[in-house]
């Protein structure tokens, strides 16, 4: 169901998180406005981290893309989680949050020369590196500073995960990592055992968003480590690390079938266990960076209903005040989300409406199709779920400015992310001299 952690209805019949009511929220704050729920949050973090700790040595970092900012990366450091970063704002902002650089895993398929001496002058704990051309600037780079970077090698098992195919990321056809069928991998492996300044940790890879079937992960698993035996056998040379990356499918609307920590971490850890010990190695570290199962949940999008427009036995739209500037995943990848009427959150369903946003554009959508009691202008869209790539993925179009984000918990609220301004938007404009209106 949407509802998690701390969210439930109130006796005015209002959705309360975080033990405030979303209308007090929209209120004081403003509409768009992103509510993340902490302890929802902070509990998401434990059921992963516990998971793993269960099964044995582990490791999980939490995917920083999904959703970063100061605040969050504190929570995340509180938890004892580990941190995945995928550029050098991601890692700047975690820095600054000050994570401990041990504890962070720098990604990315193009990392810049700025970006891997951001990361080595900080001494990050890993740096995964995802193709030859990588690992040769990263040795350089190292070389020239005397330094020796521990890192893992991202690989491209071939696993489908059976997912939408945009956010596929573990098939051959991918930009990402070494390719394993083809023997890329292999010889990945012997240039970064030849590399100088160069410490191979392990293997990575990611196989895809939103993964329900945990058999995709056992899969995944087995041909990773059926690799590591390999690398073992031929090359005298035992990893200490398998990351097997994040994807961890969460709830989002009718049909969507999460299942829990607990059972992501046997599938991986029982795999990883069972391969080492028939192979008679040492059992490496396991690492796992969920981001969207953590803070997905934890979020929801509060939005004003302004107007509405009704196509005659077509559909009728109902237009909230934000829009694929602030959730572009409808847009994008034909996302579902469920919502309420935050402050009708006792009615029953009435009417099937389609969600519109506020943006110059036909596509611009958050929902088809959703059942939803009798709306006026004024009343409170709750969109539920929009805590993972909703801000991570926003953007100023049509100058909407960004919403403000708010942390709520037992009933106290903290704005960690301030609402864009005007002024805001125009800050980083500059008229160039011989523009400038004569006097
Ligand atoms: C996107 C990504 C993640 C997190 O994925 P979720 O679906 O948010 O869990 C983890 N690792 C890598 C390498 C990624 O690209």
């Amino acid at each position: 169901m949407y509802l998690t952690g701390t969210m439930q209805f109130n006796e005015a019949g209002h959705l309360e998180i975080g033990g405030i009511d979303v209308v007090d929220l929209a209120r004081d704050y403003g509409t768009p406005l992103w509510v993340i729920d902490e302890l929802g949050f902070r509990q998401n973090c434990r059921a992963f981290r516990d998971a793993f700790a269960r099964q044995g040595n582990s490791l999980v970092l939490y995917a920083s893309k999904a959703l970063t900012s100061l605040a969050i990366i504190r929570m995340v450091n509180e938890e004892g989680l580990g941190l995945d970063v995928v550029s050098g704002g991601e890692l700047y902002t975690a820095l600054e949050a000050g994570f401990p650089p041990q504890l962070i895993y720098f990604h990315g398929n193009n990392k810049s020369i700025d970006e891997i001496t951001l990361a080595i002058d900080n001494s990050v704990g890993r740096i995964v590196v995802d193709n030859f051309y990588e690992l040769s600037l990263l040795s350089d780079l190292c070389r020239a500073k005397n330094y020796t970077q521990d890192i893992l090698l991202r690989i491209t098992p071939g696993v489908e995960a059976h997912t939408h195919e945009f956010i596929q990321t573990g098939q051959i056809d991918s930009k990402f990592g070494f390719t394993l069928p083809d023997g890329q991998a292999m010889e990945g492996i012997k240039m970064a055992l030849n590399s100088p300044n160069i410490n191979l940790v392990g293997l990575h890879c990611h196989i895809g968003s939103q993964v329900f079937e945990m058999d995709s992960f056992r899969q995944a698993t087995a041909l990773m480590m059926d690799f590591v035996v390999e690398i073992h056998n031929k090359l005298g040379y035992q990893l200490d690390e398998i990351d097997m990356g994040g994807g961890f499918g969460i709830y989002y609307s009718a049909g969507d079938d999460p299942t829990y920590a607990d059972d992501w971490a046997d599938a991986v850890m029982s795999t990883v266990a069972e391969k080492a010990r028939q192979a008679n190695i040492n059992i490496p570290r396991v690492i796992v960076e969920p981001g969207r199962a953590i803070v997905g949940p934890a979020g929801v999008t509060i939005y004003s209903i302004g107007s509405w427009k009704e196509v005659t036995n077509v559909r009728k739209y109902l237009a909230v005040d934000g829009g694929m500037a602030d959730n572009i995943r409808t847009a994008l990848y034909d996302a579902k989300y469920s919502a309420i009427l935050g402050n009708k959150a006792n009615l029953s369903p009435q009417e099937v409406v389609s969600i519109a946003g506020k943006c110059c554009e036909s596509g611009d959508m958050l929902i088809w199709d959703i059942e939803l009691p009798a709306a006026e202008a004024g009343d409170l869209l709750v969109v539920f779920a929009t805590g993972a790539y909703n801000y991570s993925m926003s953007s100023n179009y049509n100058r909407l400015p960004r919403p403000a984000m708010v942390l709520v918990n037992d009933g106290r609220s903290d704005v960690i992310i301030k609402r864009e301004t005007y002024a805001d938007l125009i800050s980083n404009d500059i008229i160039p001299q011989r523009l400038k209106a004569p006097r």
